[in-house]
């Protein structure tokens, strides 16, 4: 089946460039990015690093790559900000953040627009990921009641006992490519709704949202001076926040070779840690699925964000008896995917987000091809019309692999999926449980039975059952097991926030 050539790009650039004047504020190019550090807009001195748009190949801003010194800046800023803002009570706090919701609500359309202009995917994806990271703010509003401590009165005779919740100090975050608003967003309106102040890195490859978003965080006034800071850069930068003494912990989200560095780093000066990381997801198709529902479902897990996502399908564990009618209607509807620019509202599938990230899934469909596997669906050649210089390539479908092959095994974050056969579902939870991540996991079947029994065998955080990409609700924490996770207390709202960002003291009294 070889891959046709789809092009999804049915808009011109004039109509594009007419819509942009009615976003006057989101532009092609946002120059260079000053860092926020204590309520102001500094310039570092440093280097800079270009940042491309995905699909165009153009530059769209340059972010600079802060060192030890405006890491220092922000974490005076954040720490001198702590003192005051740890003593408002938590029901002052929470007021920032119905105006930083309704900052986001107001931005909405802009926002979802410059997610596609950095990182590729496509508006309505975009649009959902803002919609996902706006819900962290209604669920860190929860420290209403989640912050309550407890008492026992007489624990001994005339004696009482209370607990309660205390904030930490100075918290950041660094953040991946992959999700540049809603990411930061499991992270900045708990730090903050918790008493903490908070310092983001974000993704150098996609800044520009939240220096945006910063920006109109600014221009409102929505917080104090330098409880929420933005310091710009790379690996030098990280490894400055965790070098300072003064951050009480880190949250990390990105590949599991920097995790381990960033838990490693954190453990060892007694920082609080956690460390959201790599994914290779197991995807089950049962022989009782509801095929017609199911495959749409399947092709937005293993192709949407264009195979980038952390809770994206990678391996679909078909079974023998009708591994042939799975395989076809699958491969059949991933040739059917429209590649092109996200903006267009016909596009179904956007770019990698770099070049090189291209190159490599390539290089991954060769090694499947030299280990024998059978590309049924051969993305390679895929392009986007009218966008020559973008790292476009079509979705790619391998059949016949084993699970011991270099494309079941390593996260490639690309729109390649591998085809795997097993011979009842007991094999297929075998299969699964080989990997050495443990982010994600579905199974489609109309058997209650058989969900249940994968939901509880299967290794994994976070387990779809008729559902491919099943992310978590900002009330629920973000799972992850093995490789995938590092740490105790899990991102997003749930409790685990609460128990993350602050210290338990506990108070015993008598009074004579
Ligand atoms: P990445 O690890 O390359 O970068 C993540 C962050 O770490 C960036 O801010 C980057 O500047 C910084 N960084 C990179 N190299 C560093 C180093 N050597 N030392 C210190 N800091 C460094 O990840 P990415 O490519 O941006 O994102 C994709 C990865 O993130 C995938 O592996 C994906 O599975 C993972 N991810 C995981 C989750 C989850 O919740 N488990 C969610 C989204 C993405």
């Amino acid at each position: 089946m070889p891959w046709t050539g789809h092009s999804g790009y049915l808009m011109s650039w004039r109509r594009v460039d007419l819509m942009k004047g009615f976003l006057s504020e989101v532009s092609e190019n946002y120059g260079t990015f000053p860092n926020y550090i204590d309520g102001q807009f500094t310039e570092p001195n440093s280097s800079k690093q270009h940042v491309l748009n995905p699909a165009t190949g153009r530059q769209i801003a340059s972010v600079p790559l802060s060192g030890e010194e405006e890491v220092g800046a922000a974490v005076d800023a954040a720490s001198l900000a702590f003192e005051k803002w740890s003593e408002r009570p938590v029901q002052e706090r929470v007021q920032f953040l119905f105006e930083l919701k309704r900052l986001v609500r107001e931005e909405y359309e802009n926002l979802a627009r410059i997610i596609v202009q950095e990182n590729g995917k496509t508006i309505s994806e975009a649009r959902g990921e803002v919609s996902r990271g706006a819900e962290n703010i209604d669920a860190a509003i929860g420290a209403l009641y989640h912050l309550d401590g407890r008492k026992t009165p007489d624990i001994s005779r005339g004696i009482d006992e209370e607990m309660q919740h205390e904030p930490l100090g100075v918290f950041a975050a660094v953040t991946p490519f992959n999700f540049p608003m809603m990411i930061p967003f499991w992270f900045l309106p708990y730090a903050v709704a918790t008493g903490n102040t908070f310092i983001l890195k974000p993704s150098e490859r996609t800044p520009v949202t939240m220096n945006y978003l910063f920006r109109k965080m600014h221009e409102r006034s929505i917080f104090p001076n330098g409880v929420v800071n933005l310091v710009n850069g790379a690996r030098e930068t990280v490894d400055a926040l965790l070098r300072n003494g003064r951050i009480a912990g880190v949250s990390f989200v990105g590949s599991t070779a920097v995790a381990k560095h960033i838990y490693e780093e954190c453990t060892k000066r007694k920082k609080r840690v956690q460390a959201q990381a790599s994914a290779k997801n197991f995807v089950i198709v049962m022989p009782d699925a509801k095929l017609n529902h199911s495959i749409p479902n399947i092709i937005n897990s293993f192709f949407g964000n264009a195979g980038q996502r952390c809770l994206a399908g990678s391996n679909l564990v078909v079974m023998e008896e009708n591994h042939r009618q799975v395989l076809e209607k699958f491969a059949n509807a991933a040739s059917e995917l429209r590649l092109g620019y996200g903006l267009s509202e016909e596009t179904d599938m956007g770019p990698v987000i770099t070049w090189e990230q291209r190159g490599r899934v390539i290089s991954y469909i060769e090694k499947g091809l030299d280990a024998g596997a059978e590309l049924v669906l051969d993305g390679r050649e895929g392009s986007a019309e009218d966008f020559p210089d973008g790292n476009f390539i079509g979705p790619s479908v391998f059949d016949g692999v084993s699970v011991d092959m270099a494309i079941a095994r390593d996260e490639i974050f690309g729109p390649l999926a591998s085809v795997i056969t097993a011979s009842s579902l007991d094999d297929a939870i075998e299969k699964a449980n080989t990997s050495t991540y443990g982010n994600m996991a579905a199974i489609y079947t109309s058997d209650a039975k058989s969900a249940r029994e994968f939901a509880s065998k299967v290794d994994a955080g976070n387990v779809g059952i008729n559902i491919g990409v099943p992310a978590p609700a900002a009330t629920y924490p973000f799972g992850g097991y093995k490789d995938s996770f590092f740490g105790d207390l899990h991102g997003q709202g749930g409790q685990d926030y609460i128990q993350f960002y602050t210290e338990r003291k506990v108070i015993i009294s008598r009074w004579f």
